[in-house]
């Protein structure tokens, strides 16, 4: 199969390089010219486990290659993906679809031949139809089928996610076309990996009911652990004691400092938008966005608690603050509510990410940046682990504590127990969904 990619971001350069590495040849374009030349020099312009090798693999076997030039690329091609992004609106919270509709209605132009639309990008229920209408508008000669293929690919983890996934959803209405989504996923279909064809609506649903459901999972158990802090109980404990119920399951039960990324909250906005225009509530998703909300003011409290009511002129070390490990996205991180509403409040802040500081010393641009751990924690009054990078889980605690003004830990990821880290020299800790005693 010849593939085209629109949009070479996380999604489409992720899928272009795993299609690629199926056997089928890719090509990615992106209207974005300085991506597509750092991808023509072997550079990966994201930060993803595995997906420089897999690239240079596959454009070393001449099956993916990238480019800016639409018209040349769509000219041979029998699918085109669509996967550039669907941030939310400004003001309302729907998702905007303008680089959906764009890229479409682009390629519809400029394309000669008989030609699958697939949209991988996240849209609500009921727009690839419009999308239909579009690229029929575009280019009324054009003969053509439309398919919704949402991808459901975790950052971090996005390869084996792509490669061995829980299941494949394709909306479709035609036979021909399920027939070439079928050609192209036949790796996976061959490993008995689940391939599911719906209907268009129901495909555009499954992915956000999906995000906003595992949304829930989160802030659910967020709720609990606040509990869990007033009234005794470990929310670890807990967690793991209601994932033990198969109904339940484990995952998406760890209590944090709130959700956030590049899906689960302009996704939950979106589906709460769309229930509006369809005269449906979705008051379960509108509590989880406020819930969330609030979960992320709470650590800022938790910190403020910690020390000791103010952080006025305090040295706060902030450890992580890409919104998850293993990437460098910081698409509403929780760090992006915490660290500004400390400086505001008067703390220094200190940071350490493995890979965030790329965007990180854009957005924060009066924060002091360290590679290293115990060189940053030096004179500082607190450190806040924000995000559970590896390099943040087996720190030398006593080291730690001893380069310290005040040493307090401010563990909103969970890694660390308050007798090991106050046994190590330090003199307050505090985590979630655990009473303290040592405040
Ligand atoms: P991204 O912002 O990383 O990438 C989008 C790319 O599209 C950008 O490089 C941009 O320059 C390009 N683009 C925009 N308009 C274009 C056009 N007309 N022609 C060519 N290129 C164009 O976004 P992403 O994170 O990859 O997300 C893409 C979609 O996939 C979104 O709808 C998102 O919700 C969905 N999704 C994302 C993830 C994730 O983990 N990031 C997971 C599942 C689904």
């Amino acid at each position: 199969m010849k593939l085209l990619i629109i949009g070479a971001g996380y999604v489409g350069l992720v899928s272009g390089v795993c299609f690629a590495d199926f056997g089928h040849d890719v090509i990615c374009i992106d209207s974005d010219k300085s991506k597509i030349n750092k991808l023509n020099q072997g550079e990966i312009p994201i930060y993803e486990p595995g997906l420089q090798a897999l690239l240079q693999k596959n454009v070393a076997a001449g099956r993916l290659s990238f480019s800016d030039n639409l018209s040349e690329a769509i000219a041979d091609a029998d699918a085109v993906f669509i996967a550039v992004g669907t941030p939310s609106r400004r003001g309302d919270g729907a998702a905007d679809l303008t680089y959906v509709m764009q890229a479409a209605s682009e390629a519809a132009l400029l394309a000669k031949k008989r030609i699958l639309f697939i949209t991988k990008s996240t849209v609500p229920v009921g727009t690839n139809r419009k999308l239909k209408e579009v690229i029929a508008k575009a280019n009324p000669e054009l003969d053509f089928e439309i398919a919704s293929n949402p991808e459901f690919l975790r950052e971090g983890s996005a390869i084996e996610d792509f490669q061995k996934p829980d299941r494949v959803i394709v909306g479709v209405e035609g036979q021909r076309a399920k027939k070439i989504i079928s050609e192209i996923y036949r790796p996976l279909y061959l490993r008995d990996f689940p391939i599911l064809f719906t209907s268009l609506e129901s495909a555009e649903t499954i992915k956000y009911a999906s995000n906003a459901f595992l949304a829930t999972k989160i802030s659910f158990i967020n709720e609990v652990a606040a509990l869990c802090e007033r009234t005794g109980g470990d929310i670890k404990d807990v967690s793991k004691g209601m994932g033990l119920d198969g109904r339940i399951g484990k995952k998406f039960l760890h209590a944090g400092p709130g959700y956030g990324g590049s899906c689960f909250p302009k996704d939950t906005s979106a589906l709460v938008e769309t229930g509006q225009i369809h005269q449906i509530d979705m008051l379960i998703t509108q509590s989880v966005i406020e819930s969330n909300e609030r979960t992320k003011l709470r650590m800022i409290d938790k910190i403020i608690d910690l020390a000791g009511g103010s952080v006025e002129k305090k040295i706060i070390t902030i450890l992580g603050i890409t919104f998850k490990p293993n990437t460098d996205d910081m698409r509403d991180a929780p760090s992006l509510v915490i660290i500004p509403a400390l400086l505001k409040s008067g703390a220094k802040i200190k940071v350490v990410d493995p890979k965030g500081y790329k965007e990180g010393s854009l957005i924060f641009s009066s924060a002091e940046w360290y590679e290293d751990v115990y060189k940053a924690a030096q004179d500082s009054d607190m450190v806040v682990i924000l995000t559970e990078w590896n390099e943040f889980r087996a720190l030398n605690l006593s080291k730690l504590a001893s380069v310290m003004n005040i040493p307090a830990m401010a563990d909103l990821r969970n890694i660390y127990n308050e007798e090991k880290v106050l046994s190590n020299g330090f003199s307050a800790y505090d985590s979630i969904g655990r009473k303290s005693k040592a405040i």
